[in-house]
C-alpha cells in the first residue's frame, strides 16, 4: 500500500493551525497557519518544501481558510488525502481515546463544552467547516485529555463534595495528552526498553507546561486538572495558587470573575513574574544581562517545576527516565540543569555538554554517567494525531 497522507487540523477561535503528514516520512509536506479569522486582515500563511508563501483571505472564516487550503492539501498530497485529524483540547470522561468524527462524536463533544469554553467551540468550528468540505472523508477528534483517562481515582479526584464530581464532572482530567504519550514512546524506543514495561517523568514545557508519570504506557498522574490552569509556572499562566486568592481579590480589590480569570490565564507565569515577556528565549537573555524580573521568573519556574515532578514521582514503582520536551524542554539547557538541580535526591545529574549540545530538534541522553536517566525528546502532536487518525482508518 502506498504511503498515507492526513491533514492535521488544530483550530482555535481565530485560527486553524495545520499540517500535513505522510506516514512514511517524518517532516511535513506542508504546514501552515490561518490566523485573525473573521477579521479584514484574516490571512493564510503556508510552507511547502523549503518554500513560504502567504494569501489574504479578507473577513475569511474557518470555511473560507480551510476552503483555500483544499487545493494546496490536494496537490501537496498528490491528490491523495486519506483522512483529516483534529486536535479536541477537552473529551471529559466520554472519550479515552481518539473517535471518528459521526454524529455521536459531535454531540458528545458539544455536551463538553462547559468543561472547556474558550477551546471546544473553536475545535467544532474547524470540524463542522472541514465536514462540509471533506464530507467523503474519515475524520477523526484526538483530545488532549484522553491519555490521561487512566489516572486511578485518588489522583483526578479533588477534595470536595461528591456531588460536584458526580452531577458536575468536576474533577481533574489534564492535557497535553498527545504530546505525553508521544515521546513516552519515543523515550522507550531510544532507551531499548518496552514502553508497555517502563516508568517515566515527563516535563512537557512550551507556552502551556505540564508534567506527567506513565506507567506501562499509561497515564498515572499530571499536573494541569479541570482546566489548563492548573500546576506548573506557565508563559502567561499562574498555575497553582491559593484557591482562596479569588475570594481575595473580590473582596480587597472589587474585581470581578472576568477580571481574575483574566489576571490567571493572561498576565501571570513568566510574563506576570518578569514584567517583561512570556518567551522563555527573552528572559533567559534578559538574566544574562541581569534583570532582576527575569532572574526570578526562571528561578520560581524551575522550582515549581522540580516540586511538580517530585510529585509525580509518588506514581511510579521505579524511574526509568525523566524526559523534557516542548519548546522550552527541547531547547532551553539553563531551565534544564537548574531544574535537575533541585532534584539531586532523586541522584539526577547532567552532563554538561551533553546538555548544551542536545537543542534544536536533537532528542538523546543528558545525564551524567551514572546516574538516572534523562532523555529530550522533540514532540510532534502533529505525527501523533496523524498515527491515531491512521490507527482508525485501518480498524
Ligand atoms: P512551544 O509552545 O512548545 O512552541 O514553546 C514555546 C516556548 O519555547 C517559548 O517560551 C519559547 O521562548 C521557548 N523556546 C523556544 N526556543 C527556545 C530556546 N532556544 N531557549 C529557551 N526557550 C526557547
Amino acid at each position: 500500500m502506498p504511503a498515507r497522507n492526513i491533514l492535521v487540523i488544530n483550530c482555535g477561535s481565530s485560527s486553524i493551525k495545520f499540517a500535513l503528514v505522510n506516514e512514511a516520512h517524518s517532516q511535513f509536506t506542508l504546514s501552515g497557519l490561518a490566523e485573525r479569522l473573521g477579521s479584514h486582515d484574516a490571512v493564510l500563511h503556508w510552507q511547502r518544501g523549503g518554500e513560504k508563501d502567504s494569501l489574504m483571505i479578507p473577513n475569511g472564516d474557518h470555511r473560507a481558510a480551510l476552503a483555500q487550503l483544499l487545493p494546496l492539501v490536494q496537490s501537496a498530497a498528490g491528490g491523495k488525502l486519506h483522512g483529516i485529524g483534529h486536535r479536541v483540547v477537552h473529551g471529559g470522561e466520554h472519550f479515552t481515546a481518539a473517535s471518528r468524527l459521526d454524529e455521536a462524536t459531535l454531540r458528545a463533544i458539544r455536551a463538553t463544552a462547559p468543561l472547556a469554553p474558550l477551546h471546544n467551540p473553536a475545535n467544532l468550528l474547524g470540524i463542522e467547516a472541514a465536514i462540509k468540505l471533506f464530507p467523503n472523508l474519515t475524520q477523526v477528534a484526538v483530545f488532549d485529555t484522553a491519555f490521561h483517562q487512566t489516572l486511578p481515582e485518588h489522583a483526578f479526584r479533588y477534595a470536595l463534595p461528591d456531588h460536584l464530581y458526580r452531577e458536575h464532572g468536576v474533577r481533574r482530567y489534564g492535557f497535553h495528552g498527545t504530546s505525553h504519550r508521544f515521546v513516552s514512546h519515543r523515550a522507550a524506543e531510544l532507551a531499548g526498553l518496552s514502553v508497555g514495561d517502563s516508568s517515566w517523568l515527563v516535563a512537557h514545557l512550551g507556552n502551556g507546561c505540564s508534567t506527567c508519570a506513565i506507567v506501562n504506557g499509561q497515564s498515572r498522574d499530571t499536573s494541569m486538572g479541570l482546566t489548563p490552569l492548573e500546576g506548573l509556572v506557565m508563559g502567561t499562566r499562574s498555575g497553582d495558587v491559593d484557591p482562596n486568592l479569588h475570594s481575595h481579590l473580590a473582596r480587597t480589590l472589587g474585581w470581578s470573575l472576568e477580571r481574575i480569570e483574566q489576571l490567571l490565564n493572561k498576565e501571570s507565569g513568566l510574563l506576570g513574574l518578569s514584567g517583561l515577556s512570556n518567551d522563555m528565549r527573552s528572559l533567559e537573555q534578559a538574566r544574562e544581562q541581569g534583570h532582576a524580573g527575569a532572574t526570578l521568573a526562571i528561578e520560581v519556574f524551575c522550582y515549581r517545576l522540580a516540586k511538580s515532578l517530585a510529585a509525580m514521582s509518588c506514581a511510579l514503582p521505579q524511574l526509568d527516565g525523566l524526559i523534557f520536551t516542548g519548546g522550552i524542554g527541547e531547547n532551553s539547557p539553563l531551565i534544564r540543569s537548574k531544574t535537575v538541580a533541585h532534584l539531586t535526591l532523586f541522584n539526577l545529574a547532567l552532563d554538561k555538554e551533553a546538555n548544551a549540545r542536545t537543542v534544536r530538534g536533537v532528542g538523546g541522553s543528558i545525564q551524567a554517567y551514572g546516574h538516572p536517566r534523562v532523555l529530550v525528546v522533540p514532540t510532534n502532536e502533529e505525527r501523533q494525531i496523524a498515527l491515531d487518525t491512521l490507527a482508525l482508518l485501518n480498524a
